[in-house]
């Protein structure tokens, strides 16, 4: 459902991004080119943030290339380059010779093994030297995400993230891109609400839960891809206050 305070919704949103701009910079925007992202990025990018506030993507070496066709749109759209960080070559290859390209679906621990080397050493690198950082996480995207606030602190990475959109829902996210016309990933047009790497995302039946297609082998609870995990443990990330 649209949330009736949409207007003041999206008002919101843009004084956090605003906020993080001013006071928490050099702040970056990790992007997934999902839906969600799309949104953020409009958001930084109308209002200007980017010198403050900048975008930058995963580029796994395993994306669609509908996901990576994004990338051209933002361009195009709006003259704005998103920084693209790859894993590190020597790291895929050891994991593939040893494992073979695809031992994700073997087990948990060969998937977080494979997206500790293509996301969380990459997503590593480009906190370093940030102060903060942003994510399009939204509230009821999935079990693991239920107690996300707006403004937590995150315990792995040692500085302050935001998650401007925890409130919004998925009506909320689709009624500001067709309201906005935000350039989006055609792959939402084709049944896959939640995007990530090819052979780890398949099309979702209706009524499915939002993320039932990303790591469909797995069990909910452990369908994080390790961003915010540290030594196999979920990082509990604590809630500050929100004038700081
Ligand atoms: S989502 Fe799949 S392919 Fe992508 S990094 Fe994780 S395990 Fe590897």
């Amino acid at each position: 459902m649209i949330s009736d305070n949409f207007d003041e919704l999206v008002k919101t949103t843009i004084a956090t991004l605003q906020r993080v701009a001013d006071k928490f910079s050099p702040a970056v925007f990790a992007s997934s080119l999902a839906a969600e992202d799309q949104v953020l990025t409009d958001m930084i990018l109308r209002n200007k943030l980017q010198h403050k506030l900048s975008i930058f993507t995963l580029e796994t070496g395993r994306l669609h290339a509908e996901t990576l066709a994004v990338l051209d749109r933002i361009k195009e759209t709006y003259d704005y380059e998103v920084t693209s960080y790859r894993p590190q070559p020597e790291a895929v290859e050891a994991y593939v010779k040893q494992n073979g390209l695809n031992a994700f679906y073997e087990s948990v621990d060969m998937r977080k093994e494979c997206c500790r080397i293509r996301k969380v050493e990459p997503l590593n690198r480009a906190l370093k030297g940030n102060r903060s950082w942003v994510t399009g996480q939204r509230r009821a995207q999935s079990t693991t995400r239920a107690a996300l606030d707006v403004q937590e602190q995150d315990e792995a990475h040692d500085m302050i993230k935001f998650n401007p959109l925890a409130d919004w829902s998925e009506e909320d996210v689709w009624h500001y891109i067709h309201s906005n016309n935000v350039p989006y990933n055609v792959l939402h047009d084709r049944g896959f609400p939640s995007i990530g790497c090819e052979p780890c995302t398949r099309a979702i039946q209706a009524g499915e839960d939002v993320r039932a297609g990303r790591w469909w082998w797995e069990n909910p609870e452990s369908k994080e891809c390790g961003l915010h995990v540290v030594d196999g443990k979920l990082i509990r990330i604590k809630p500050v206050a929100t004038n700081a």
